[in-house]
C-alpha cells in the first residue's frame, strides 16, 4: 500500500478535503465536503455486557527465528518437523503441507504418522493423502480443544512469524511458497461447507494514509507488489463509523470450528485414521510403527523436541451472541492507543483479541476482558444506524483480485492491514 494506491483508491475524496502534506494553515479554502458515493447501511451491531457468552484463549506457538519446516532423523525413521506457525498458522497451513509432502517424498515409504490435530496437522495429513500416503493422526487433543480452534482466524500469513532479522533466503522461499499454495486452497474452499469466506473489514481512521516506514516485512515482495488493489478509502459521510474515513478492503475468513471439524471429517472419508495418544519424549514417538513421522505439535514441541525458542503468545477472544445480519469487520485505534474491534463468526461476534508474549496461562486475563468490551462498547455505540428501510451493505467477494502480498500487512490482532512480520 502505497501513496500512488492511496490516491488512486481515495482520491476523490482526500482531494475535496485538500488534506495530506498539501493543506495551508488556516481555514480550508475548499468548500464543505459532500460524500461521493452513498452512505454504507452497515447493520449495527450490538455491544453490551449482557450479551457477552464465553471468552477463549490460545497460546500461539512463536518462534523469533520463524516457523520449522525440515527434516530430521528419529534412530532409524524420517522426522519433518512442521510448528511454530505463531499467528499465521491457519493461513500457512495448506502450504506448510505442501512443503512437508515434498521433504518425505523422497523417503519413498508409504506410511506417515502425523502428530498434531489442529490447523497445520490437519492440512498436512490431507496434503499426504493427496499424494497417496497411508496417513494416521496421532494427537492428545483434537478438535474443538486445539490452538486452532481458538484462533480469530483471517488469512493473516505474516502474523506473528518472525523477526526481521533472521529471515533467511531460505526461509523467506518456503514463506512465500506457502502463502501462496494456502491462498488458493482457501480461495477454492470458500463455502459453507468449510466455514471459509470473504469478508469486508473496514479500519476506521482519522489518517487515512499508510503508515509510514512499513514493518519487518516490507521487503519480502517487491514495492510495486505491494498495492492492496482492493484497498478503498472512504470518506465523511460515506460510511457509519464515528471517525473521518474508514478503509475497506477484503479479507479471507475462516470459521475454525466448521473448518476444524471439515478437515477432520475429510480426513477420515480419505482412510485417514486418528488415535488420540499424548507423547512425553522422543523415545515414544519412536516406538511408533511408521517409518516417517511428521511433527506438527505447535507448541507441544518446546518440550517434546527441546525447542526453547518457542515462546507462547497468549490471545484471548470475547465473544457476543451472534448476529448473521453483521457481517463485515471492523477496527479502531482508540485515543489511548488501544483497539476496539469486530469480528462476526456464526458463532459469535468477537470483539477484541490480544498478544501477551511468554504467558503459558490458559485462564482469562480480565483486565483484558474487560478492555476488549469496553472498547467495543465505546466505540461501535458511536456507529450511525442505517437510514430507515434502506437495504443493509453486505460483504461480497472483492471487486479486483487481491494479490497475496495485499495481506502480508494483516495482523491476528486487528481487522485492520498494519506492517508486521514480527509478534
Ligand atoms: C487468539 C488467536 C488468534 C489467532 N488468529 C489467527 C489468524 O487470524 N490467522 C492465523 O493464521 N492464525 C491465527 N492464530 C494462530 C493459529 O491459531 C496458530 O498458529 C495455530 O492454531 C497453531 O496450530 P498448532 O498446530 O501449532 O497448534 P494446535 O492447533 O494446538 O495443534 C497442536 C496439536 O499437537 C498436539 N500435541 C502437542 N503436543 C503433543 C504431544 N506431546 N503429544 C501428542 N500431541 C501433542 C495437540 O494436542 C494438538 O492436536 C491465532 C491464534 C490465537 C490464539
Amino acid at each position: 500500500m502505497n501513496r500512488r494506491t492511496l490516491l488512486k483508491s481515495g482520491g476523490t475524496a482526500l482531494l475535496g478535503l485538500g488534506l495530506g502534506g498539501c493543506r495551508p494553515a488556516g481555514p480550508p479554502r475548499v468548500s464543505p465536503v459532500r460524500p461521493a458515493r452513498p452512505r454504507l447501511n452497515l447493520a449495527p451491531v450490538h455491544v453490551s455486557w449482557d450479551r457477552v457468552i464465553r471468552t477463549t484463549v490460545g497460546l500461539r506457538p512463536h518462534r523469533d527465528g520463524g516457523f520449522v519446516l525440515r527434516t530430521d532423523k528419529l534412530d532409524d525413521k524420517v522426522l519433518v518437523h512442521n510448528y511454530g506457525h505463531g499467528g499465521a498458522g491457519m493461513s500457512l497451513a495448506w502450504g506448510c503441507g505442501t512443503l512437508v509432502g515434498d521433504l518425505v517424498q523422497p523417503a519413498g515409504r508409504r506410511r506417515v504418522a502425523v502428530i498434531g490435530c489442529g490447523s497445520p496437522g490437519l492440512t498436512t495429513a490431507r496434503q499426504l493423502q493427496r499424494r497417496g500416503y497411508d496417513v494416521t493422526i496421532y494427537a492428545a487433543a483434537v478438535p474443538p480443544d486445539t490452538t486452532s480452534n481458538m484462533s480469530w482466524a483471517g488469512y493473516t500469513p505474516t502474523s506473528g512469524l518472525i523477526l526481521p532479522e533472521r529471515r533467511t533466503p531460505e526461509w523467506d522461499a518456503q514463506f512465500r511458497s506457502a502463502a501462496e499454495v494456502s491462498y488458493r486452497q482457501l480461495q477454492l474452499m470458500v463455502g459453507p461447507r468449510y466455514g471459509v469466506y470473504w469478508i469486508d473489514s473496514y479500519n476506521a481512521t482519522d489518517d487515512p494514509n499508510p503508515r509510514p516506514g512499513g514493518g519487518g516485512d516490507s521487503d519480502l515482495v517487491p514495492e510495486h507488489l505491494r498495492t492492496g488493489q482492493d484497498r478503498e478509502v472512504l470518506g465523511p459521510g460515506e460510511h457509519p463509523f464515528p471517525t473521518r474515513y474508514a478503509i475497506r478492503q477484503s479479507n479471507l475468513a475462516i470459521e475454525p470450528s466448521i473448518y476444524l471439524d471439515a478437515l477432520v471429517q475429510d480426513f477420515q472419508a480419505f482412510g485417514g485414521r486418528i488415535v488420540i495418544k499424548r507423547f512425553e519424549s522422543r523415545r515414544d514417538l519412536a516406538a511408533l510403527p511408521e517409518p516417517v513421522i511428521v511433527n506438527c505439535t505447535g507448541l507441544g514441541s518446546f518440550s517434546l523436541f527441546e525447542d526453547e525458542e518457542l515462546v507462547p503468545v497468549k490471545g484471548q477472544l470475547t465473544f457476543l451472541v451472534p448476529q448473521p445480519e453483521v457481517n463485515y469487520r471492523a477496527s479502531a485505534q482508540l485515543p489511548d492507543n488501544s483497539n476496539a474491534s469486530i469480528n462476526p463468526r456464526r458463532d459469535g461476534i468477537v470483539v477484541g483479541n490480544s498478544q501477551e508474549r511468554g504467558v503459558w496461562s490458559l485462564e482469562p486475563n480480565e483486565e483484558i476482558r474487560r478492555r476488549n468490551v469496553d472498547n467495543a462498547i465505546a466505540f461501535f455505540s458511536r456507529m450511525e444506524p442505517p437510514a430507515a428501510g434502506a437495504r443493509l451493505t453486505r460483504s461480497e467477494a472483492p471487486r479486483v483480485a487481491p494479490a497475496v502480498e495485499s495481506f502480508f500487512d494483516w495482523g491476528d490482532t486487528a481487522v485492520a492491514p498494519r506492517r508486521s512480520i514480527a509478534s
